[in-house]
Parts: structure tokens; sequence; C-alpha cells
């Protein structure tokens, strides 16, 4: 098959070419380099089933060519980054959107885009099943993210009712591995980091706040198996053990050895209090469940933000 990845420099999409390459397939991978990074694929430079085009999605698109799979995942996808592009963010989900859509209609191929957890905003129902329609402030800091993905997933239902196209929507919930923006001021590279420099270790509100972390191979296997999928509604894909942010804090300076002290800071607008993602329907439709424990998953995680600050990644 070929695909085409949309936002491939980026983090999780970068993983998942990854992943989609080691499969035998090929991949056309697009980005504008708003908040991706060369270096995340830079390794794939000498591979022939891979091809990069610096694109931005929400112009015009040229001939790219055949494709089977669509996979747009192009997005500013940290509070920091979206919050710094609040309208590019709103144009990729919906003008990007739009180009991926017909871009798949007319090669007759599967659709799948990256949705959020971000849809259920700041969750009233907990765990978060995908029938769960979400408490999302239309208005906040974080709307350009949150309503952006919601347009998203509604354009993309629209295609998929009214053309028949062949679509699948991923709820991400927060990730976690190597490629992860040092500064992006997400809580996984802002503790990871200050802990490695020895800073006091940032924890926002008084860090009851929960989250639930899913190891990047785990969540592009889920993807992957998705794609393939004949499920065209929302799927969760995330790993449902859930920590608070102090709790969060503690494993990384043990994992680190960091002698680092904890301060509390102001909690920003609108930060959910909780999140966990219900995988049963993930479990049911794709088989599919995070298999990569939090201590694990950090490890490489650690050793790829040491070898930054060491000079060995560029
Ligand atoms: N957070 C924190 N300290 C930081 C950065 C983030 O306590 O230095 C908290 C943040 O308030 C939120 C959680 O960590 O409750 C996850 O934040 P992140 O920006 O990683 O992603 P979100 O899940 O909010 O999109």
């Amino acid at each position: 098959m070929r695909f085409l990845v949309s936002g491939a420099a980026g983090f999780v999409p970068s993983h998942l070419c990854d992943l989609i390459l080691s499969q035998g397939h090929q991949v056309v991978g697009l980005d504008n380099f708003l908040t991706g990074n060369a270096r995340n694929i830079a390794h794939l430079a000498g591979n022939a089933n891979f091809e990069f085009l610096e694109a931005d999605v929400c112009q015009p698109l040229p001939d790219l060519g055949t494709v089977d799979c669509v996979i747009h995942a192009a997005s500013p996808a940290s509070p920091k980054d979206y919050l710094e592009y609040p309208i590019e963010t709103l144009d990729v989900g919906s003008i990007g959107s739009r180009n991926l859509l017909e871009l798949a209609r007319a090669n007759d191929a599967r659709y799948l885009v990256t949705s959020t957890s971000e849809c259920y905003g700041d969750p009233l129902e907990h765990p978060q099943v995908e029938t769960y329609w979400g408490n999302v402030n239309p208005v906040g800091p974080r709307s350009c993210y949150d309503e952006s993905k919601r347009f998203a997933e509604a354009i993309t239902m629209a295609y998929h009712r009214k053309y028949g196209l062949r679509t699948n929507i991923a709820r991400i919930f927060n990730t976690y591995g190597p490629r992860m923006k040092l500064d992006d001021g997400r809580v996984v590279p802002q503790f990871l980091d200050q802990a490695l420099q020895g800073k006091p270790i940032t924890v926002y509100g008084d860090g009851t706040q929960t989250r639930s972390f899913c190891y990047v191979s785990d969540l592009a296997r889920g993807l992957l198996l998705l794609s393939q999928s004949d499920e065209p509604m929302p799927v969760n894909v995330g790993n449902p053990i859930e920590r608070t942010m102090l709790e969060f804090a503690e494993v990384i300076l043990k994992l680190t050895g960091s002698s680092s002290r904890i301060v509390f800071e102001p909690l920003p607008e609108d930060d959910p209090k909780r999140r966990r993602p219900d995988i049963s329907k993930a479990k049911r439709v794709l088989g599919w469940e995070p298999v990569v424990p939090l201590e694990e998953g950090l490890k490489p995680t650690i050793a790829y933000f040491e070898s930054i600050h060491t000079g060995a990644i560029a």
C-alpha cells in the first residue's frame, strides 16, 4: 500500500511512518515544519519506500500520485504550540482536513484522522468513553485545538456519510517517547528537561490533576490497526493507567536520579482535571491494548533527552 502521512516530521507521525515502512509499505510524508522537525525523519532519507514533500496541507496540493490510505496527522499538538499558532491550528483541522478528504476521495483511498482526547474537554464523565460528547469551552484558550479537531471529526463523518468514504477517527490521549519536542511545554519533556538539568520541577496547580500516558510505539500500532479497520466512529487510543501530575513528577525524579525539588505554579486556564481513556472499544474492534509500562517507555525517552543535552542528537 502507498500511505500519505501529513505532519510526517512531527513526533507521533514520524513514528507512524517508521511502523508503516517496517511493514513493507510505501509512505509519502508531508510537513510544512511549522512545529515538526526534519531530524525526526532524517533517518529515512535513504529509504526507497519513503518520499518527503515540504508542503502545507491547507494549500492546494501538488499531484502526489496514487495513494491507498491517507493519514491526516498534521497539527500543532501541545498547548504551547497551539496557543502560539491558533489560526494555523484551526486551519489544519478544517481546510487541511477538507483538502486531504478530497484527495482520499479522488483516490478512492482510506482516510484516518488523528483526533484527540481534547474533544472531551474537561470531562464530566470518567473514564472517557467514545459516546461521551464532552465538556468543551468553545471560546477558551484551548478552543483553537479542541474545536479544530471536533470539526475534523465532523467533516470526516460528513465525507463518510455523503460519499461512503472509508474513514476512521482516532482519539489520541497523552503520548510520550523519543522525538518529543524538548521545548513544547508538555509535561513529559518539561519534567524530563527540568530533572536532567537539576532545575525545579514545575507542577501546575496542586498536582492532583491526572493524565494517562501512552508510549508512542503502542500508539502507532493502534493507529495503523485502526487505519485498516472498518470502524468509522471514533476510537480512543491511549493507555488507561492514570497518574496525578505529582505522582508523575515522582516517577521522573526516581528514574532520572535527579535531586530537583518540586515547585508549584498556577494551573493554566481550562486545564482538564482528569483524563483516562476507556479502551474497551479499541480492544474489541482492533484487538489492541498498550503493552509498554510507563517506567519502560520512559527509559528510551530519557536517553533521547539526554542525547539532546549532550549534543549527540543535534
Ligand atoms: N503540567 C505541569 N507542569 C508542567 C507542564 C504541564 O504540571 O510543567 C500539567 C498540565 O497542567 C496538565 C498536565 O501536566 O495538567 C499535562 O499537560 P500537557 O501540556 O502535557 O498536556 P495536556 O494533557 O494538558 O494537553
